[in-house]
C-alpha cells in the first residue's frame, strides 16, 4: 500500500546494498519506517562469516553458516529483497546499477558491501591460493582437504610430496581459528578415519610476517595463543612471509620452501572494489570515511557501514576494527537513523559498545580481551566468546541450531559435515579430464 511521505507524493526509497551484518542490520531497524526498503545482494543468503572455518572443516553445514535473505525479512511488509551483482553507483543521478537488474533509484543509499581478500600481489596467490570470506570459499577449502586425504588412502606415496601438508598464512584471528580447527580436524578425527596414514607427516604450519601472531592481544593471550596451537600439533612460524605460491610448493621469503598442497590465505582484507568508481576520497585499506552518523561528508543521503567503513570511534578516535559487532551496530544505528529522518525526528552520532576483542582457537581454548584491558583465557572464554556469537546469528533457530551441532561435536568429537559435495563446476571439469 503506498504511503505518501515525500513532498511529491512519492514513498521514500531506501536501498541497501549488501545483505550482510551491516546491510541486514539497516533493513531490520527500519522496520516500521514509512519507507520502501530494497535490499540487494549478489547471493540469496546472508553469510556468517565469523563460523566459516567451522564449516571448512566440517562441524558445521552450509545451512548454519549461510541464511536465507528473503527469510530474514518475511515478517517485514516494507522490505523485498533482489538477487542481484552490483556493478555501479552513480552517486549524482542517485541509482545503482546491477548485473542482472534494471537500475534502482534512491532517496537513501545503504553502503554495505563488506570486504574482499587482499592477496597483496603475492605471486600465485590469486590461482592457487583458498581465501576463507565467502561461503562457497569455506566448501572449496573442506572439499579440497577431504579429497587429498582420499587422494593419499588411494596413493599413499603422495604423502612424501606434502599433499597433506597445509600452509595457513595470517595470524590474526582467521588464520589462527583456521589452523586450530584443522589440527583439530586433523589429530582428532582424519586420526581415526584413515588410520593407515602417518600423522606425524601431515603438517599444519601458520604463517605470520610480524613478530608474533596476535598483534591486537595483549602478551599472556599471545603466548598461550601459540603455546595452545602447538600443544595440537600446529607448527607456528613468525617473522616469516610468503614470496610466492605454486599448486604443490610454497616459497617464503627467507628462501624456505614447503610442500604443501594447500595453503589458505587469512592474510588480508580490503574494502569492496567497486568504492572505487565511487569518486570518494578512500581511506586505508580501501575503505569509506564517514561522519559522526556514518553518512558520507557532503552526500547526507549516502550511508556507509561495517567492513567497508572507515568509521572513527568517539572515545577513542581510532578507525573501528572490521568487526561482525561493528557491522551489526553500524548498520542498525543506520536504519534508526534514516528511520528517524523519515518521521522528521532527531538524529545521534554513531557510539560503538565494545563487548571484547576474542577469538577461539581449539575445544576448550580461546582468549579474550575487553575494553579496560581484562583478559580471559581457556574453557570461561570460550563460553564468552559462544555467547557474543550466538548473540550475532539473525534468528532464533539458528541459535537453537549451532548450540546443538557446538555440543554434539564438543561430546562426540565427530564432525558430521566432513563429506565432498561437488559442485557442478568441478563435476563438469573432471569429466572433461
Ligand atoms: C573468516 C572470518 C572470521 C571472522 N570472525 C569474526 C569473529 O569471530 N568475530 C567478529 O566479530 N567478526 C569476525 N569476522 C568479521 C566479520 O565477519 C565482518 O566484520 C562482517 O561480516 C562485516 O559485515 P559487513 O556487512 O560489512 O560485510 P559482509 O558480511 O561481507 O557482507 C557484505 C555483503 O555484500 C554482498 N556483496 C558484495 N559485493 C557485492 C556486489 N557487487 N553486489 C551485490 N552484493 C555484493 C556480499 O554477498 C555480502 O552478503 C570474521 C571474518 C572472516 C572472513
Amino acid at each position: 500500500m503506498p504511503n505518501k511521505s515525500k513532498e511529491n507524493g512519492e514513498r521514500t526509497r531506501v536501498l541497501i546494498v549488501g545483505g550482510g551484518f551491516g546491510g541486514m542490520g539497516a533493513a531490520q531497524k527500519l522496520k516500521d519506517a514509512d519507507a520502501d526498503v530494497m535490499l540487494v545482494d549478489k547471493h540469496d543468503y546472508h553469510t556468517f562469516q565469523p563460523l566459516l572455518y567451522q564449516l571448512a572443516t566440517g562441524l558445521l553445514e552450509s545451512a548454519a553458516v549461510g541464511h536465507s535473505l528473503r527469510d530474514l525479512v518475511q515478517d517485514q511488509e516494507n522490505a523485498t529483497i533482489h538477487n542481484a551483482t552490483v556493478t555501479g553507483v552513480d552517486l549524482d543521478q542517485r541509482e545503482v546499477q546491477f548485473a542482472e537488474l534494471e537500475p534502482l533509484t534512491y532517496d537513501y543509499l545503504v553502503f554495505a558491501l563488506g570486504a574482499e581478500v587482499n592477496f597483496f600481489g603475492v605471486d600465485g596467490a590469486a590461482e592457487h591460493a583458498f581465501p576463507m570470506y565467502t561461503l562457497p570459499d569455506a566448501v572449496r577449502l573442506k572439499n579440497q582437504v577431504l579429497k587429498l586425504w582420499e587422494d593419499a588412502d588411494r596413493h599413499p606415496e603422495l604423502v612424501d610430496d606434502g599433499t597433506l601438508n597445509i600452509v595457513v598464512v595470517g595470524g590474526g584471528p582467521t588464520g589462527v581459528e583456521t589452523a586450530g580447527a584443522l589440527a583439530e580436524l586433523y589429530r582428532g578425527v582424519f586420526a581415526k578415519d584413515f588410520p593407515s596414514l602417518p600423522q606425524e607427516k601431515a603438517r599444519i604450519v601458520l604463517v605470520e610476517a610480524g613478530p608474533a601472531l596476535f598483534p591486537m592481544f595483549k602478551e599472556n593471550l599471545r603466548t598461550y595463543t601459540e603455546e595452545a596451537l602447538t600443544k595440537r600439533g600446529v607448527e607456528v612460524m613468525v617473522g616469516e612471509a610468503v614470496e610466492s605460491i605454486a599448486p604443490t610448493r610454497v616459497t617464503l621469503k627467507s628462501g624456505a620452501v614447503l610442500d604443501a598442497h594447500t595453503l589458505v590465505w587469512g592474510a588480508g582484507l580490503q574494502g569492496n572494489r567497486l568504492v572505487q568508481s565511487l569518486g570518494l576520497d578512500l581511506e586505508r585499506g580501501n575503505r569509506i570515511g564517514v561522519g559522526p552518523e556514518l553518512s558520507v561528508p557532503d552526500r547526507p543521503e549516502l550511508y556507509v557501514v561495517g567492513d567497508v567503513a572507515a568509521i572513527t570511534d568517539a572515545k577513542t578516535e581510532q578507525v573501528l576494527p572490521q568487526l561482525g559487532s561493528v557491522a551489526l551496530q553500524s548498520g542498525e544505528h543506520v536504519g534508526e537513523t534514516i528511520a528517524a529522518r523519515i518521521a522528521g525526528k532527531k538524529t545521534k552520532a554513531f557510539k560503538f559498545r565494545d563487548k571484547g576483542t576474542m577469538a577461539t582457537i581449539g575445544r576448550g581454548a580461546a582468549v579474550v580481551q575487553m575494553l579496560g584491558g581484562r583478559t580471559m583465557k581457556g574453557k570461561t572464554a570460550q563460553l564468552a566468546w559462544g555467547t557474543v556469537h550466538l548473540a550475532l546469528l539473525p534468528t532464533n533457530e539458528d541459535r537453537a541450531k549451532a548450540v546443538i551441532d557446538w555440543a554434539g561435536a564438543g561430546l562426540t568429537h565427530q564432525r558430521a559435515g566432513r563429506i565432498i559435495v561437488e559442485t557442478e563446476e568441478q563435476e563438469v571439469r573432471e569429466v572433461r579430464n
